[in-house]
């Protein structure tokens, strides 16, 4: 296959894209971010074309979603041919094989879990939803503990457990009660403020929680869970070190409280392995899935240890949760997925290699840091350390307007979370067109987004 390249013919946002970003603007709800002018007519693999003729590569797949490319053609049939059969009939209700077969095979998936069950969602915002409900329903406790800088959604049960960004909180109060927040295990950044996680053991902010909130604030005896991002998203693409998940382990094994990881973005091959939970050898109780698991249909699922999933007939249930279209399209990514592991993890190096030799050369990347194709590059000022933010927000609109698609994360992360059908030749066009930004781009002294990116011709 030939080699493609981004073309920007039309400097974004084109008239056809202004006129659909003006219709937009004028009726779509204001609490949309829209990170930038980008207007989809269609996309392939990990090329996306704008409706003015546009060529870019897709460095952010959705959001990490369009994990098998855009319009795989293979999940693009799946879907044909579910919809030529029936669109909707409700899997609360009824049966049907899709269904099934798709919890059979998430439930497949990590067989150190033990036996499991799968009850399937629309968004990995309702899966975390569920799950609260789960948790709380079979150890009767009430009390939860999540992570600072993490982010699990826009229900008001997953609001409550986010701590990444404050407008996704502020003015939706009261929130849950009963939500402990402790800090992530960062080594880039730790909490005790200590050059990259050099005080070992004591660093672990797992500690805070046996040694301060279970002997001050809480008894253990009424956690139900603790809510974990196994790889931190939204909230920077944070990898924490090996003894921070099986710290939780133990704590929740010692005080019967149920460990939930999060891989809404973290699964689904993500990292080179089904779920990122394998990379860290740490089984949770409840394992949550959405995002990639069906290439951009709406589905997510939580997967749970079968002796945990007890709650009874009617107690939980959804409409359209494992529409049969989406498990169709959900059961066609997984295969493709399966096929991309090995590919993901020597692409991902690939690209970590790359990013450091940058790294080298412009300290304005303080760190490197990912699994597989979840990889983020954090920008900081050279002279402080101090999280770059308008620096990353000047280089997402440069980026972009030179036919490269990539979304920040964090205060100042930008994360790389491509289609996982890239391969060498994506990366190095991506790290091509990423020098050339930070050519440009002047260093991270200017206040605003807007004077940083006045600094550069776009
Ligand atoms: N959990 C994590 C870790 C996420 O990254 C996200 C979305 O970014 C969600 C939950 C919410 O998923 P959704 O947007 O599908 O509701």
């Amino acid at each position: 296959m030939n080699k493609l390249y981004p073309e920007v013919k039309v400097a974004p946002p084109g008239p056809n894209a202004q006129a659909i970003i003006a219709m937009d603007q004028r009726h779509s709800s204001p609490s949309y971010i829209k990170e930038y002018p980008l207007v989809v007519e269609r996309g392939e693999g990990a090329w996306v074309h704008d409706v003015d003729g546009n060529r870019y590569l897709d460095f952010m797949a959705g959001i990490g979603v369009a994990s098998t490319g855009h319009s795989h053609p293979a999940v693009v049939k799946a879907i044909h041919d579910a919809a030529d059969r029936f669109l909707h009939i409700c899997g609360t209700d009824f049966y049907y094989d899709s269904f099934s077969q798709l919890c059979a095979r998430l439930a497949s998936y990590l067989p150190e879990m033990g036996p499991k069950r799968v009850f399937l969602t629309n968004s990995g915002t309702e899966a975390v939803e569920g799950a609260l409900k789960l948790a709380r329903h079979h150890t009767r406790r009430q009390y939860v503990v999540a992570f600072k800088g993490g982010f699990h959604g826009r229900t008001i049960g997953a609001i409550s457990l986010n701590s990444s960004k404050v407008a996704q909180r502020a003015f939706f109060g009261p929130l849950l009660p009963g939500v402990i927040h402790i800090p992530y295990a960062n080594p880039y950044r730790c909490a005790n403020g200590c050059e990259p996680y050099t005080c070992g053991d004591a660093c672990n902010p797992a500690l805070a929680l046996e040694r301060e909130w279970f002997v001050n604030h809480v008894d253990p005896r009424e956690v139900a869970a603790i809510f974990v991002e196994p790889i931190l998203g939204e909230g920077g693409y944070v990898v924490p070190p090996a003894g921070f998940l099986q710290h939780l382990r133990r704590i929740c094994d010692a005080h019967g409280i149920l460990l939930v990881f999060d891989e809404v973005q973290s699964g689904i091959g993500r990292t080179g392995r089904m779920f990122a939970a394998e990379h860290f050898k740490v089984m949770p109780d409840i394992l949550l899935s959405a995002k990639g698991i069906a290439s951009g249909m709406p589905l997510g699922a939580i997967i749970a240890r079968e002796s945990v999933m007890t709650w009874p007939r009617g107690s939980h249930g959804s409409t359209y949760g494992g529409n049969p279209v989406c498990c169709a399209a959900a059961l066609a990514t997984l295969d493709v997925v399966e096929g991309l592991l090995d590919s993901v993890l020597a692409t991902g190096e690939v690209l970590q290699r790359g990013l450091r030799e940058l790294q080298s050369r412009y300290p304005v990347i303080g760190d490197v840091r990912g699994v597989g194709l979840m990889v983020g590059a954090e920008f900081v000022d050279p002279r402080t350390r101090e999280p770059a933010g308008a620096y990353v927000a000047a280089l997402e609109q440069l980026a972009f307007r030179k036919g490269l698609l990539l979304l920040s994360c964090g205060k100042s992360t930008i994360r790389f979370a491509p289609p996982l059908v890239v391969g060498r030749h994506e990366v190095d066009v991506l790290l091509g067109i990423l020098e050339q930004c930070l050519r440009e781009l002047p260093l991270p002294s200017t206040a605003s987004p807007q004077a940083a990116v006045a600094g550069v011709k776009l």
